[in-house]
């Protein structure tokens, strides 16, 4: 088999002619180029089986193919039995029997079997008459329909999945243009049997250039989706841990103010401010951001000063090797700075009522989940939370799903929710508020199927049926990893600054003849910025400025040391 140029994805579509007589193949070959090659790709193949592997190869890469162009009488597969193959792979490309006169009857069963759109016969000289009035019209054809290949990463997975949920989830965070498909849809099938992969190993992506991946862990995606996963230098003047808003603010402070900079995230780019559908409190925004469109900019603003970011990396633990601060990951690998700044965040707690915890991510999501809202459409949908974070995603799914219920464990919203967003939801007709409402189990095998809730004040119980129930509680910090290496305070909030110093006593192991600077933790040169600080306010703004003082105070500790 030939192929023009099978290298670029999402090029021009292809016209691909299959002739097991390498002359007449090379004839049709040079016809079609004369007349097609400036706006289509013209791949040529000798055999029904190349020529079904060059289309699932262009159909893993989004290729478009417009026209399919098969000769009748070929051996081991001819050319009907070719073009049934090539309809599951490319099921809107035009479809054009090449034959003698002498099986012209074959090519009239052919139109009902393969739903031929044309037969053509040999020989087609003169082209200008016989042969391009034929492929025009199939061109036109073509580009009248809706069938454009999807050139950007391809995901096909289970609805009720959690490592499919997750894939999509970490995609979307990470601006990862993609399509999801189910396994048990025609494209979800076509895809999987074109990357010969059968539906119990899923979650398959399939990169924009066409590779398989099979069951990917997020490490192995962001190395295939162009993430960078390792720090490039071995030394840096501030190592951010942590990619939400507080860890890009100090990004862009510490990168445009001279400092070698690098932030590592464990997932995606925007911490829960990326999960955010619409901060509308945000300074400088009046109409609102998406949490995903204020954090693209700062992450691209970050890069563009020079920060270097690395995904898919946990840190684990923050040594101290004499001046230096040696950062562990999960995996063993290392990265050394003159200073930190641990810009973690908080994440939601899980749901501890029976039920619920087997069917994470199979119906029951933590935090917004915003990849999930077309899968809510239709549906009614439950929402756990009183905070601005539970109004936001109400309002959002709202224009989805057939109803949103927000269960909320208080008597009201006033206490814990904004005012301008108690006003938007009371607007907003399918979405019901109930009050004094506790989750008392889930129900669902496979999936969540229904909810058991309890009035708190009455204790009446009843039972709703939803496949979708999204969290928002208390959220907490994950900071284990730091027991005894920095002071935290009995939830996991790490201390910071004059706190430290109890009874103008400094912290234990404090080696420095001075007070920790405001926001040092107990460990000299390692800082701490926004959610994850104790008693910090829990909001974008001041997660934002806490990043920008660290850096100010990383300034400070590098020239007074
Ligand atoms: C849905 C939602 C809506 C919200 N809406 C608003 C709003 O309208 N206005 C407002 O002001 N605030 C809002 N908030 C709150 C706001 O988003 C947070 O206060 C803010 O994101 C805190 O920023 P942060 O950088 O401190 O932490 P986070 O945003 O929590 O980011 C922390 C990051 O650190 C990463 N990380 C954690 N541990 C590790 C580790 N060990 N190794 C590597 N990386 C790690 C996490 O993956 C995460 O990306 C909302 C929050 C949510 C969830």
């Amino acid at each position: 088999m030939t192929a023009d140029s099978v290298t670029q994805p999402q090029a021009k579509p292809a016209i691909l002619t299959v002739d097991d007589d390498p002359g007449v193949s090379r004839a049709v070959a040079r016809d079609l180029r004369r007349r097609y090659g400036k706006d289509h790709r013209i791949v040529r193949a000798e055999s029904g089986a190349d020529a079904l592997d060059a289309l699932k190869e262009m159909k893993l890469r989004g290729d478009d193919v417009a026209v399919l162009l098969a000769d009748h009488r070929m051996p081991e597969m001819d050319g009907i039995q070719f073009l049934e193959k090539a309809m599951d792979v490319y099921p809107t490309a035009r479809r054009v029997l090449l034959t003698a006169y002498a099986d012209t009857d074959a090519a009239i069963t052919a139109i009902n079997v393969v739903d031929l759109d044309y037969y053509l016969l040999k020989p087609w000289d003169p082209p200008e008459e016989k042969f391009y009035p034929v492929i025009d019209v199939q061109l036109e054809e073509w580009a009248n329909a809706d069938h454009r290949e999807v050139s950007q990463a391809k995901m096909v997975g289970h609805r009720w999945s959690a490592r499919s949920s997750e894939v999509r989830d970490f995609l979307a965070r990470n601006q990862v243009p993609y399509v999801s498909y189910l396994s048990d849809e025609v494209e979800g099938e076509r895809l999987l049997a074109a990357a010969g992969v059968d539906d119990t190993k899923l979650p398959v992506v399939i990169t924009a250039d066409g590779e398989v991946l099979i069951e990917p862990t997020d490490s192995e995606l962001a190395a295939k989706v162009g993430l960078s996963t390792a720090p490039a230098e071995d030394f840096y003047d501030i190592v951010v841990i942590g990619a939400g808003p507080a860890g890009l603010g100090a990004a862009v402070y510490g990168a445009s103010e001279g400092l070698r900079t690098v932030l590592v995230e464990r997932t995606a780019t925007g911490g829960q401010a990326g999960q955010s559908s619409r901060i509308e409190n945000y300074l400088g925004f009046p109409d609102g951001v998406s949490g995903a469109q204020l954090t693209e900019r700062a992450r691209r603003q970050a890069l563009k000063f020079g920060a270097e970011m690395i995904t898919t990396r946990d840190v684990v633990a923050v040594e101290v090797n004499g001046s230096a601060r040696t950062v562990r990951f999960a995996d063993g690998g290392t990265v050394d700075a003159h200073t930190v700044i641990l810009a973690t965040g908080v994440s939601y707690r899980q749901l501890d009522a029976p039920g619920l915890d087997e069917l994470a991510g199979r119906g029951v999501f933590y935090g917004s989940a915003l990849s999930e809202a077309p899968g809510c459409a239709g549906q009614d949908v439950y929402i756990v939370g009183g905070a601005n974070s539970a109004g936001q995603a109400a309002v959002y799914f709202s224009r989805y799903a057939r109803t949103v219920n927000m269960l909320v464990r208080g008597p009201s919203l006033e206490l814990s929710m904004s005012y301008y967003l108690i006003q938007q939801l009371a607007g907003i007709g399918n979405i019901n508020i109930r009050t004094n409402t506790e989750i008392v189990c889930g129900h669902g095998d496979e999936h969540l199927e229904g909810l058991t809730l309890r009035n708190n004040v009455s204790g009446e119980e009843e039972k709703v049926l939803t496949g979708l129930l999204f969290c928002f509680i208390g959220a907490a910090p994950r900071t284990e990893w730091l027991d005894g290496a920095a002071v935290r305070d009995k939830r996991g909030f790490v201390v910071a600054g004059p706190d430290l110093v109890v009874n103008g006593k400094r912290p234990a192991g404090w080696t420095l003849d001075r007070d920790p600077y405001h926001l040092e933790t107990s460990i000299p040169g390692v800082f701490v910025a926004g959610d994850v600080r104790a008693d910090s306010v829990k909001r974008v703004a001041s997660a934002v400025g806490e990043g920008a003082m660290a850096v100010t105070l990383v300034h400070r500790y590098l020239e007074k040391r």
